[in-house]
């Protein structure tokens, strides 16, 4: 049921016992039903005993849901159960080690990546769950105004330039990158993408994954792309200075680039590219626009706020996305071949119609969707 077939899981599952297997997929079962996106296994020592400690993380937020010790099972044969599961070599405990499953739940697939390292008290494994529903929600779905989207549309729907995805970890930027292809789709252009990993089959979009072992790199895989005649490409994620260049290439070349970066707004978001060392000339001639997200967790309907079974007494249930959208013109190009300060940046951006954050805070504080401290919290992340 829960193994890849064709990755040779069922001849593997012979090796694990039935009932460690039972409780893995009882988290795993659990963690959906309670909207999990992450699930971890953390080994820790308290009075001497050695214990697992599960946790899974619920709209953004950690918590410890159950500790299981020698008692219940071996912790060593669970780690090697998810080992085998995710097609990893369970005799190799001293270094990390990634793979995946899929997981059938109420006839819905899930994706489960998994990743290892090993700690001083033993391997932690961290599972992310992946509906791949998720990704193919609408530009609506993701919680943007009708304001936001006309300001997106005015830089999406170019036949060239590069926009950038921004934004701290788990803020949601690799869904809004497909909602986005997903907006923009049409037969009538050739939209390719070089993602690691691929999170996502999209149907009529030329896929590629990164693949160290095989030499396929963001950079490689965009070359290629360029030679493939094409119009709209998404590379999943920035994270070094070639990877920019290529693409910012791609861009002055006559495609439109779509990408992601960690940074916290959007004006960070240029400073960051130009302190990685790309050339003020081009980062200022290609870049269309940059669209910067949290989510902001959404009070919880039943109760709320007080806390209810619902939401597991936090006061929160479910999420939904606040923006921040810069469209580059003339004044903001000169500034940014002048390498600007962030502050000047940040103060011209705001006089050329930057969509600042507030614009869709204000709405949901208003409406008493969200709170303030909450807003404050998400806003902070780096
Ligand atoms: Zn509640």
């Amino acid at each position: 049921m829960a193994f890849d077939q064709d990755r040779g899981g069922i001849e593997r599952r012979q090796e694990v016992r039935q009932e460690t297997l039972d409780m893995v997929y009882n988290f795993i079962r659990r963690g959906i039903k309670e909207r999990a996106t992450d699930i971890h296994w953390e080994p820790i020592v308290d009075s001497g005993e050695e214990e697992i400690v599960v946790r899974f993380r619920v709209d953004g937020i950690l918590k410890d849901i159950e500790r299981i010790n020698h008692e219940k099972t071996r912790l060593g044969s669970l780690i090697n159960a998810i080992k085998i599961m995710a097609t990893m070599d369970p005799t190799k405990r001293r270094r990390e080690q990634d793979g995946r499953f899929t997981f059938l739940f109420e006839n819905v697939e899930y994706d489960v990546r998994v990743a290892t390292m090993p700690t001083i008290l033993g391997e932690k494994i961290v599972m992310r769950l992946m509906d791949r529903n998720k990704y193919c929600m609408n530009l609506d779905d993701l919680g943007m105004s009708q304001d936001i989207q006309h300001c997106l549309d005015d830089m999406i729907y170019k036949p060239e330039g590069f926009v950038v995805i921004s934004g701290p970890t788990g803020s949601g930027k690799t869904t809004s990158l497909y909602s986005i292809l997903k907006h923009i789709y049409t037969r009538e252009k050739n939209i390719c993408t070089i993602e690691d990993p691929v999170e996502v089959k999209f149907m009529g979009i030329n896929q590629i994954q990164v693949d160290h072992e095989f030499g396929m790199t963001f950079v490689s895989g965009l070359r290629a792309i360029m030679r493939q005649d094409p119009n709209i490409i998404a590379v999943g994620e920035i994270r070094d200075v070639e990877t920019v260049r290529t693409a910012l290439q791609a861009a002055l070349a006559g495609s439109m680039i779509f990408s992601t970066l960690h940074a916290r707004d959007a004006v960070n978001t240029i400073v960051r590219l130009l302190d990685m060392g790309v050339e003020p000339f081009f980062l200022a001639t290609a870049l269309t626009g940059v669209v910067t997200q949290r989510l902001v967790r959404l009070v919880c309907k039943i109760c709320k706020g007080k806390g209810c079974m619902q939401c597991a007494n936090t006061g929160y249930k479910r999420r939904t996305g606040i923006f921040e959208v810069l469209r580059i013109n003339e004044p903001l190009r000169q500034l940014i071949l002048q390498k600007a300060s962030a502050n000047e940046l940040r103060t011209a951006a705001l006089e050329q119609g930057m969509m600042p954050f507030s614009k869709s805070i204000e709405p949901l504080i208003a409406q008493g969707a969200t709170t303030k401290e909450e807003v404050d919290r998400v806003l902070a992340l780096e």
